[in-house]
């Protein structure tokens, strides 16, 4: 480009001190970075977009509402959940657990720590081994000299859960009538990432994955991968996710193993549970793993940015690894399939796709506090305990500001902890037996009942709805 005057619009975004051919022996340049665009209207979107994006940053927001942090002394890449983030993520999970139960998934819970045959056995060790923490030795014996004396064993921080869960199917006979066995864990894994890519809760090194493998029939297969990916859908959506893609990772013949008709099978199967969910569906030719297809939620959040959500795999190879069996009707032993399917992706990383996608204000059932009484003077406090006693007893989490600021302040500080609903008394709410409601966006619902009031926010919490 001659002149940047062909350029409709643009902006640097920054500059940065660089070497030629990136050798230090080489003379210091100036790298410059900008944005170019084809109309300033597309450049001034484009930059409203980045300001949104950085006030919604999970890792601002999670300092401001006090939600997690990555203290140096722990590591990076590992996460602590200080008790706001720690409700937010309770209820997640709890949510998790109660329709994973309705769905017939059965819990399990396994180590963190296993010795290496086990990842050898898997071929963990082969293929993934860059991706995993360096093993601990552990239980070898010394004499005197520092000679071993008796050979312990190696021990590994656990990448995946998967071959845990292929021991418990392992661990007895399995009968066709057991099919389909959907085992569930929250399961937490470590993962070696470099330390230039990890990223706040997106890209962290521990993490915990609502994780499930389902052992069926092969002719149960088309059935399970269709409950099973409306399960996802349904799920996610009631985390106020509602824009959908799917995408199907097909065969690399290259790099894969198992016959051409058994890929055939899963991937036309993974097809067309795909289109009947009505949804777009992208190709992503030879992006599966060796060992079978997949497809992947793909979610647009609240400003259009797309996360990979839930992975749905099927998997030839792990069965064989593992010798899986059951016996079949007439008798015969026979391979189940098995379907590797992660619904969050991990907890962590949807924690902070739903921080974002929300800028922080959750819906009222997941707000860590979900009320804030405020009284218009320090008399009407006592008022407002009552009434929080009473939102208290019906399972809402409130707070009543009773500190010595001034009203205003009260509701800014409110405002800032993004709480869905502030409840504001003073003597003429008293005297009705009457509170107000005032919301997020500063609007406000004046002299409700008491009784009426706590209704309508036991309502909001229980159909989870934003308000
Ligand atoms: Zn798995």
């Amino acid at each position: 480009m001659p002149t940047t005057r062909l350029i409709p619009a643009f902006k640097l975004m920054r500059s940065a001190a660089a070497y030629w051919r990136g050798s230090e022996k080489n003379p210091q340049l100036q790298r410059i970075y900008g944005t170019a665009w084809a109309s300033r209207d597309d450049l001034k979107a484009h930059l409203t977009f980045l300001e949104e994006a950085e006030k919604r940053d999970h890792r601002r927001l999670g300092t401001e509402l006090d939600l997690f942090s990555f203290p140096d002394e722990i590591g990076s890449g590992l996460a602590v959940f200080h008790p706001k983030g720690g409700i937010i993520r309770r209820v997640m999970e709890d949510y998790s657990r109660k329709q994973h139960e309705a769905a017939n998934y059965e819990f399990v819970y396994s180590p963190h720590l296993t010795k290496a045959i086990l990842f050898e056995k898997s071929g963990h060790l082969d293929w993934y081994s860059e991706g995993m923490y360096p093993p601990m030795d552990l239980d070898t014996e010394y004499d005197a000299d520092g000679q071993v004396k008796r050979q312990g064993a190696q021990y590994y921080m656990k990448p995946m859960n998967c071959p845990f869960h292929n021991l418990i199917y392992s661990a007895r006979g399995r009968s066709y009538r057991e099919l389909p066995l959907r085992l569930f864990e929250f399961g937490t894994v470590y993962r070696y990432e470099k330390s230039g890519v990890v990223h706040g809760l997106t890209r962290a090194r521990g993490f915990t994955q609502d994780d499930a493998h389902i052992y069926c029939t092969r002719e149960q297969m088309a059935e399970e991968l269709d409950r099973l990916l409306t399960f996802v859908l349904d799920l996610l959506r009631d985390y106020g996710l509602d824009d959908f893609y799917l995408e199907l990772s097909t065969r690399n013949p290259q790099k894969s193993i198992g016959s051409d008709e058994v890929w055939e099978e899963a991937t036309e199967v993974l097809r067309s549970v795909a289109e009947n969910q009505g949804l777009e569906l992208v190709m992503d030719p030879e992006g599966a793993a060796f060992y079978g297809p997949k497809i992947s939620v793909q979610t647009r959040d609240a400003i259009g940015r797309s996360w990979q959500m839930s992975t749905i795999q099927v998997d030839f190879n792990l069965p064989e690894r593992f010798d899986l069996e059951y016996q079949a009707a007439d008798g015969s032993r026979q391979r189940p399939v098995m379907i590797h399917r992660a619904l969050f992706g991990s907890i962590e990383r949807f924690f902070a796709v739903l921080l974002e996608h929300y800028a922080g204000a959750f819906p009222p059932w997941l707000a860590p506090v979900q009320v804030v009484g405020i009284p218009i003077a320090d008399e009407h406090v006592p008022y407002l305990d009552e009434v929080a006693a009473q939102l208290r007893a019906a399972g809402i989490r409130v707070e009543v500001d009773s500190s010595n600021d001034r009203m205003q302040k009260k509701i800014r500080n409110a405002q800032k902890q993004k709480v869905p609903y502030m409840l504001i008394a003073g003597d003429e709410d008293a005297a009705k037996g009457a509170v107000s409601f005032r919301f997020r966006d500063g609007t406000q619902d004046n002299g409700i009942a008491i009784e009426e009031a706590i209704a309508r926010v036991v309502d909001a919490v229980d159909r989870r709805i934003q308000v």
